[in-house]
């Protein structure tokens, strides 16, 4: 049966989680970690966690997160891990959402009255302190909420159709949507990370993405403990940081959305670099251009890969050598059937553009809420639509062309978003550039681009434009070009042309 206790109780003393930080790293082995895990398991079960209860858990990546999370899931109940970093409105919006039982926060919380503090009172949600003190987690019920008058509960044992893991769709082109995740889902994905990277303990990996996603929590935590090797957690990402906590616990890949490549590509680097098995670029585009920056300034194997929360995660990937890897596709299929269709739902042919539907063990049996107002993602034949748009080339190499709600409609001919990102991301001066749809009274659309320019250098529109008119056809040419130095970007540092085209809008009034 695929459960994550399953997944995690091969016996093993070899380390499994490196938690370094100034003083003394917390490093544990994997047997310690499935220890640490049961023990806590007990705690909620001795103040009335059930099985289905939601459990919210607000934590940077930290042993407290990550020993809470998999307790909970222990427990039959369903982790619903939150950003640390929401405003009291967002958190009011999770925790109504999800129905949650109670929410772990940080040690010193509830004397904060902070903004998960202020929301958990607001919706009647208990509130629960836990605290790594050297030795386990220890865990102090403050505000009793919704679990006063409840007894301890027996320990249970999860099968793999329970829910172990709710998380949010992202909300970049609508409202964000419940994504319920089974234990064979988790397990289904974590699985096939293992399989594309060929994962063994040997394998040491800097986690920098957050848990509080699919990707750091599936790609980064699950597969790396799954697969019996080692994690380096700090709390969060830093660029000061990375390569000192990769060098000095002899890490071997990493993966991290584009943004996070970039920001480490415009700093230093370690000399000698070290030995950098792969690395794995997941969750939005990257351009061929930094691709192979990245590739030249790391001296490794840069595997792109495709995912979203419906599908736990991972969709497609890059494949090790000897297959071949190619930048501006996002690889192939793995573990899972992908078809390209076309609005009925019909299976179009290799070459044709159309939408991405996958169906696979690791895909998520819906969202939650009223069907109503949630529309089903699936297809008549049982495929979930990702909503992107792309096209298989003849080696079944996926290339995505942009999101169906995000194609640029000019008087009916649709442009790709990422096909005019990536073209502009060559021009020399450029850092980073994000295209989106504007009303124009000809066409109904046009194309605009918000670009920043790297340090030191100016452009301007003019030059610009006629560098771009001389790579593409004249109809796919920006009408509206704004510079700025601040592309907005989600808390995992998520492109949202939604938001790009709000916040260009505001500036220029
Ligand atoms: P919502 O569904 O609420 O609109 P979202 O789709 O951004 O938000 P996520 O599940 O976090 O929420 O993201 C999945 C999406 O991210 C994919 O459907 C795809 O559009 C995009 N994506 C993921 N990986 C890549 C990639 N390598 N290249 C391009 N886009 C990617
Ligand atoms: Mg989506």
């Amino acid at each position: 049966m695929a459960t994550l206790l399953s997944s995690l109780s091969r016996p093993s003393d070899s380390t499994a989680i490196i938690v370094p930080s100034q003083k003394t790293p917390i490093i544990l082995s994997h047997d310690q970690v499935v220890e640490q895990v049961m023990n806590f398991q007990k705690k909620l079960a001795s103040i009335g966690i059930s099985p289905r209860e939601a459990v919210a858990i607000a934590f940077p990546n930290t042993i407290e997160f990550a020993v809470a999370f998999l307790a909970t899931t222990f427990q039959r109940a369903i982790s619903a891990p939150l950003n640390p970093a929401y405003k009291q409105e967002e958190f009011e919006f999770y925790l109504e959402d999800l129905k949650t039982t109670v929410i772990l926060l940080p040690k010193g919380a509830v004397a904060e009255n902070g903004e998960a503090v202020r929301a958990a009172r607001k919706c009647g949600t208990a509130i629960a302190e836990i605290f790594w003190d050297g030795g386990e987690i220890t865990l102090d019920v403050i505000d009793s909420g919704s679990l006063r008058h409840r007894n301890e509960v027996k320990v249970e044992e999860p099968s793999e159709d329970d829910v172990a893991l709710i998380l949010h769709t992202s909300g970049t082109t609508g409202r964000p949507k419940a994504v319920p995740l089974s234990h064979k889902n988790l397990c289904r994905t974590t699985k096939n990370i293992t399989v594309t990277y060929n994962l063994t303990p040997a394998d040491r990996t800097l986690l920098v993405m957050p848990l509080f996603h699919v990707h750091g929590l599936l790609a980064g935590f699950l597969s790396s403990l799954a697969s019996g090797g080692s994690l380096i957690m700090p709390p969060r990402f830093s660029a000061s940081e990375f390569w000192g906590d990769f060098v000095t616990h002899e890490a071997n890949w990493y993966t991290a959305v584009p943004t996070m490549h970039q920001i480490l590509l415009r700093g230093e680097f370690p000399s000698p670099m070290p030995t950098i098995r792969f690395v794995r670029s997941c969750s939005s585009p990257l351009s061929p251009t930094v691709h192979r920056q990245l590739e030249t300034v790391l001296n490794a194997l840069v595997l792109e890969a495709y995912a979203m929360t419906e599908a736990a995660h991972q969709m497609t990937s890059n494949p090790l050598p000897p297959a071949k890897h190619k930048p501006g596709s996002v690889g192939v299929a793995q573990g899972l059937e992908l078809q390209i269709m076309d609005d009925e739902g019909k299976h179009l042919p290799q070459g044709k553009i159309g939408e991405v539907c996958i169906l696979g063990a690791n895909v998520t049996s819906g969202y939650l809420g009223d069907p109503k107002v949630v529309a089903s993602p699936f297809t008549r034949s049982g495929y979930l639509r990702t909503g992107d748009q792309g096209y298989l080339d003849e080696e079944g190499y996926l290339f995505l062309t942009g999101r169906l709600k995000e194609l640029i409609n000019k008087g009916g001919e649709k442009i790709s978003p990422i096909e005019i990102d990536n073209l502009l991301a060559q021009h020399p001066k450029i850092l980073e550039a994000v295209s989106f749809a504007i009303d124009d009274d000809l066409y109904g659309q046009n194309v605009a681009a918000a670009i920043t320019v790297r340090e030191g250098e100016e452009l301007s529109e003019g030059e610009l434009l006629s560098w771009f008119g001389q790579r593409a056809a004249k109809f796919k040419i920006p009408k509206k070009v704004y510079f700025t130095e601040n592309m907005p970007k989600t808390a995992t540092g998520k492109v949202q042309r939604r938001l790009v085209a709000k916040a260009m809008n505001e500036i220029s009034g």
